[in-house]
């Protein structure tokens, strides 16, 4: 663990204005001001508690996530903002993003937000197709997304992802090979491309698997369209560092990085996970636990949600976190770390086994481009 007195601080927005079908995530379909402004007051009380319980001054990055953090006011995200500034020493290089749907993104909105000192704006774009779009609930339209990244450029970001979704039910090559044109036509400084992942308990889930009314596609096709869109946006000069993201040179974000390079994060608001001093810490999910805690003056946290894995287990998710990315593991940082060896720890014929999917060069270990179509599997084999 990289030990710097810094840390990054992701915060829980966990209101949408509608759920879509296929999320899974701790969202609530809420737009109700007054429920918006009760949680902004809990978060920042939460801001207080543990940055006095916790002695992480430096805060280097910023991740307002949700949900859709876009959905709460100005004043409110202001609010929010003016208290990390009160309660954190922030960096004056930090990284500081807003995820933003773009049916809640007005320029004058995204304008006030960008002078509260927030400096990335993550939009959830995922399809250029209307009618991928509607069938995945979404509560905007392709051009409320033009009309977004617009207005995220005009109210001065100059840092921008734009996140896409493919493998959805109904969409063809054509429309995800659409999708990354579009998106490499505004010219972003960031791309994540995410797999759709079926979950149990999604309504997506329930018309596929139980109502036989939509089928996903196979995996070819979800490989097919993840290369063709690894190779369309390499040619257009983005780096792929990282299985799902990719980014111009320079515009790797550095709060996502810190969970792949095993450094330390606190999260805040409700369901949030922190990663400090070895141990992993998870906010209560429940809604009512979260704000009677808060009003009791106490930290969100459950002592059954206080975790200390073994140190076997803690190598286990350095390894499968860094081979996330495409500089892969360092195997000396592995040894600083651990003080073991890696080769000491896991077998070394996974090199044989693994060969022509896993790369062993300059002490890293990588995923190949074919790796990363089995990463998981290869990633089992280390946690
Ligand atoms: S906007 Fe995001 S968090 Fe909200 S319901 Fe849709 S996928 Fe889930």
């Amino acid at each position: 663990m990289t030990i710097t007195n810094k840390i990054g601080l992701y915060l829980h927005i966990p209101f949408c204005l509608r759920k879509c079908r296929y999320c899974d995530f701790l969202s609530f379909a809420c737009a109700d001001e007054n429920i918006l402004s009760e949680y902004t007051e809990a978060l920042i009380r939460e801001i207080k508690i543990k940055s006095t319980e916790w002695p992480y001054k430096i805060a280097d990055s910023i991740y307002i996530g949700g949900g859709t953090p876009s959905l709460l006011s100005e004043k409110n995200i202001a609010r929010i903002m003016g208290s990390l500034y009160d309660n954190f020493n922030v960096d004056r290089n930090s990284e500081i993003t807003i995820e933003c749907n773009p049916a809640t993104a007005s320029e004058e909105k995204l304008r006030a937000f960008r002078e509260t000192g927030i400096n990335r704006i993550s939009i959830g774009i995922q399809s250029w197709d209307n009618s991928v779009l509607r069938l995945m609930g979404r509560a905007h339209d392709k051009n409320d997304a033009f009309t977004a990244v617009r207005s995220a450029k005009k109210a001065g970001f100059k840092n921008i992802n734009l996140d896409l979704m493919f493998g959805i039910p109904g969409q063809t090559m054509k429309m995800w090979r659409d999708s990354i044109r579009q998106c490499i036509f505004l010219r972003p400084q960031h791309i994540s491309l995410y797999s759709l992942q079926l979950e149990e308990g999604t309504q997506f889930y329930k018309m596929v698997y139980e109502d036989h009314i939509l089928s996903e596609p196979s995996e070819l096709v979800d490989r097919k369209m993840y290369h063709d869109a690894l190779i369309m946006l390499e040619d257009a000069g983005y780096n792929q560092y990282e299985i799902s993201n990719a980014a111009l040179p320079g515009f790797e974000s550095k709060h996502n990085l810190k969970y792949w390079s095993y450094e330390e994060y606190m999260g805040l608001g409700l369901g949030a996970s922190s990663f400090i001093g070895g141990v992993r810490y998870k906010n209560c999910s429940n809604m009512i636990d979260y704000l009677n805690h808060i009003k009791e003056g106490k930290s969100p946290v459950n002592p059954e949600d206080i975790e200390k894995y073994t140190k076997r287990e803690e190598m286990g998710i350095y390894t499968f976190t860094a081979l996330r990315k495409k500089e892969g593991l360092d195997l000396g940082e592995f040894e600083d770390i651990f003080g073991r060896e890696f080769f000491k720890v896991y077998d070394p014929t996974v090199i044989n086994t693994y060969f022509g999917y896993l790369d062993y060069e300059d002490n890293r270990l990588k995923l190949t481009d074919k790796g990363r179509d089995i990463s998981n599997r290869i990633m089992a084999e280390f946690v």
